[in-house]
């Protein structure tokens, strides 16, 4: 007999878990991006520790057939792509089918999910399917993940305090809300309200929502257009800043990204306005043909590679620059509606 053994599925969705879940944020992510996904207009997000105690994602989207659920819950199983192709034109979040596998094998995972039909309740124990039943059926999914990294002993002591990781979740939940202003979001944390969004598809009123609405009186849209990408966004001025460049949202296809020569081409539309060491409030959000980026570059698809990435901070940097040149035409009443 050889030594070379494939590994059961339990065992690679571990292994898997390590790179999609690295901290109860992670969950928070990705459980909220498949609610999008199935086209949710509701979405509440309840989280107890941190996530370590209880972290609960409630939608009232497509939910999933009696007939799929399990199928769910296997590696690489997605409804999103089908084919090469379709890798290549991505516009969903998600598309690798990792997430509740991975999810599901390190921590105590229940889920409750219908289309309208007759619905199911999954329950899984480090990745073992214990329950598997019908259930009453309202149009969405319920899910509830408890002892989080429970079998992932080095997983649990990495992370950082409540306070810490609980700034993780808010900072994600503000990213998605900012990306899907359609979409109304809750985020409660023991019992305490830290965000509340309409859904009214108004981004300045999701802005005002995080950053308080006398910040957005002081931030003014941009917007440019070049062969290739569509930019719009919502700036402030120079006269607002933060000590980090976390204030700097970019979205991609509504997708929000973390991308570092897009950041480099914000700050360099402020130019000199900033002081040393201080950054911008900035929401940006970038459209293009899908065939451009590249989201398939992390398990986490926070990072993308982009072609013609020079064409497109270019446009990001005049844009900014164009805006505070116009300002000193512009009449302070504009800013103060
Ligand atoms: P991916 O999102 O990459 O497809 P996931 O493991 O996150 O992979 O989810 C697997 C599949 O389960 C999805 O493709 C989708 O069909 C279904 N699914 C997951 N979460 C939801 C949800 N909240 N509502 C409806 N369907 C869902
Ligand atoms: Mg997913």
């Amino acid at each position: 007999m050889g030594k070379i053994i494939q590994l059961d599925d339990r065992l690679s969705n571990k292994i898997a878990a390590g790179e999609v879940v690295e901290r109860p944020a992670s969950v928070v992510k990705e459980l909220v991006e498949n609610a999008i996904d199935a086209g949710s207009t509701v979405i509440e997000v309840e989280v107890e520790e941190a996530g370590l105690g209880k972290i609960r994602i409630l939608d009232n989207g497509d939910g999933i057939s009696e007939e799929d659920v399990l199928m769910a819950f296997q590696r690489h199983a997605t409804s999103k792509i089908k084919n090469d192709d379709d890798l290549f034109r991505i516009r969903t979040l998600g598309f690798r089918g990792e997430a509740l596998p991975s999810i599901a094998s390190v921590s105590h995972f229940e889920m409750k999910t219908s289309t309208g039909d007759v619905g199911s309740r999954v329950v899984f124990e480090g990745g073992v399917l214990q329950v598997h039943e019908a259930a009453a059926a309202r149009k969405g999914t319920d899910i509830i993940v408890t002892d989080l990294f429970f079998n992932t002993p080095a997983r649990l002591k990495y992370l950082k305090t409540v306070h810490t990781e609980l700034g993780n979740i808010t900072d994600i939940m503000n990213r998605l809300a900012l990306s899907h202003p359609e979409i109304s979001f809750r985020l409660i944390h023991n019992d305490r309200k830290l965000l509340h969004t309409t859904g009214n598809g108004d981004v300045r009123q999701v802005l005002a929502a995080i950053y308080g609405v006398n910040i957005v009186k002081k931030m003014v849209p941009i917007s440019a257009t070049s062969l290739d990408y569509q930019v719009k966004g919502w700036i402030a001025l120079p006269e607002i800043t933060r000590a980090s460049r976390n204030y700097i949202s970019t979205m991609i296809n509504g997708r929000f990204i973390k991308n570092y020569p897009l950041v480099k081409a914000v700050q360099e539309g402020y130019h000199t306005l900033l002081p040393i060491g201080r950054y911008p409030i900035v929401l940006l959000s970038v459209e293009m043909d899908p065939i451009l980026v590249d989201v398939n570059v992390h398990p986490s698809k926070m990072e993308v590679r982009l072609s013609k990435e020079q064409e497109l901070n270019q446009l990001v940097t005049d844009a900014i620059k164009k805006v505070f040149k116009s300002q000193e035409l512009i009449p302070s009443g504009f800013i103060q509606q």
